[in-house]
């Protein structure tokens, strides 16, 4: 088949109905599928042959889904979960248990943070948080022989610092692990990681993918590419029995797709948190329109953060597509097509003036939500951090007036014309 460019692949990858299908992705919304004989049935059970039995394990629907996601990222297999959570956390334990270690980039979302420092930890797996900015050599020194995983954010969400994905790639290989990015801020639009080094990619399909603020969802993809074999000892449970399964080998039996299988047949069977078809199919609707509203968000996003830099009741501004940012040259060689619509920034006068700027807005909505169509804002000192002193928060690497803007596909006229009114309150 031939390989389309990837506003192609929004639009058409995924599902091709046979004469006479419905032209669009049906929803399967059944939780069970019928076969002619318990034999059959039975195959399917002991992964002797594909398909479907119960949608806790997979459902057509989101197949397809996760095939376009797929597609986009240029992986081999791929799976939805109910939430970005659960794809962080399937992703890692599917191949680290009690006494094994992972290795973090310390910038990344709070809810991830969370999952690695205090419930994975309560499960005896341990994290090391290192800066992404930090030299090789200290990257290098986080490792031990115990080690699954090197973990990072294309852009962290909400620090905005951008990867340098071949510096995590090849010291990762270099231990013998893989690298896992997720990259739900830049999308597969702006940034495939897999054409640096990186081995699976992670998404919160809550934020861009859907697009609309609709449906919470997750999805993990494999590129295939990790050679678990090469290093059987440190991943046992894909390169030896499994005895849930007869004693299945899931490198033996299913070559690049183990990986996903895995964590398929064996986490998502244990642990159920499968995305319902209902949102795999507003997942897949807000995927055609992915390659279009990028695009729009990032040309809005850049104008309102140019146009934030010359404004002088502006303290400072985060935006790692404008040039005075620090990690500019790195989102020019890992995306430079644009990186994402949320812009950080300061305004003058500290934590009160940021309260009187939010609530003067009239178009942007103060919601705890980044990456849909409609412009949002969030001022973590007077909402998910409110708890902390200004102190506390500097010292988590958020300053009291940051405010955090997710910038949507409106007219961008219309975004900065509010943005000065609110200002204007200051
Ligand atoms: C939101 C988010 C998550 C968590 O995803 P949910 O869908 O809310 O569970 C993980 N990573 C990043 C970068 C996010 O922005």
């Amino acid at each position: 088949m031939k390989e389309y460019k990837t506003d192609t692949k929004c639009v058409q990858s995924g599902y091709s109905p046979k004469n006479g299908e419905p032209r669009i992705l049906p929803i399967y919304q059944s939780t069970t599928f019928k076969y002619e004989s318990s034999e059959q049935m039975g195959n399917l059970f002991d992964l002797k042959e594909p398909g479907y039995f119960y949608t806790r394990l997979q459902n057509p629907t989101n197949d397809m889904a996760a095939a376009r996601i797929c597609a986009l990222e240029g992986g081999t297999a791929a799976m939805l979960t109910s939430s970005g959570q659960a794809a962080n956390f399937f992703s890692l334990f599917n191949i680290a248990k009690a006494g094994d270690h992972i290795v973090s980039s310390s910038a990344i979302y709070g809810g991830t943070f969370n999952l690695l420092s205090v419930t994975m930890k309560k499960m005896g797996i341990e994290t090391t948080f290192v800066h992404p900015d930090c030299s090789p050599d200290e990257l290098r020194s986080a490792f031990r022989p115990n080690t699954k995983a090197l973990f990072a954010e294309t852009i962290a969400n909400p620090a905005l610092t951008v990867l340098d994905i071949e510096k995590f790639a090849g010291i990762a290989h270099e231990n013998g692990v893989p690298l896992v990015v997720d990259n739900t801020f830049p999308t597969p639009i702006n940034c495939r990681p897999f054409e640096f080094g990186a081995d699976i990619v992670t998404h919160s399909t809550t934020k861009y993918m859907d697009g609309h603020a609709a449906t919470v969802g997750g999805a993990i993809v494999d590129s295939g590419n990790f050679d678990w074999e090469a290093y059987a000892d440190k991943f046992p449970g894909l390169t030896t029995p499994d005895d849930s399964y007869h004693g299945i080998v899931y490198t033996e039996k299913f070559g690049k797709a183990a990986f996903i299988t895995k964590a398929t047949s064996q986490i998502m069977r244990d642990l159920g948190s499968i995305q319902s078809p209902q949102n795999a199919f507003l997942l897949n609707l807000g995927l055609e329109t992915l390659a279009v509203r990028m695009q729009r968000h990032c040309e809005n996003a850049l104008y309102i953060a140019k146009a934030l830099e010359k404004d002088e009741r502006i303290s400072w501004v985060e935006y790692p597509g404008l040039e005075s940012s620090k990690y500019y040259d790195l989102a020019k060689k890992y995306m430079p097509g644009g990186t994402c619509g949320v812009i950080s920034f300061g305004v003058r006068g500290g934590r009160n003036a940021a309260t009187v700027f939010m609530d003067s807005l009239k178009l942007a909505a103060i919601v705890t939500h980044v990456a849909d169509v409609r412009t949002c804002v969030l001022h973590p000192a007077s909402t998910t951090h409110r708890q902390l002193s200004d102190e506390q928060m500097k010292e988590g690497g958020i300053s009291p007036d940051l405010i955090r803007l997710s910038v949507g596909i409106e007219n961008k006229e219309d975004i900065l014309e509010d943005i000065k009114q609110a200002l204007d309150n200051v």
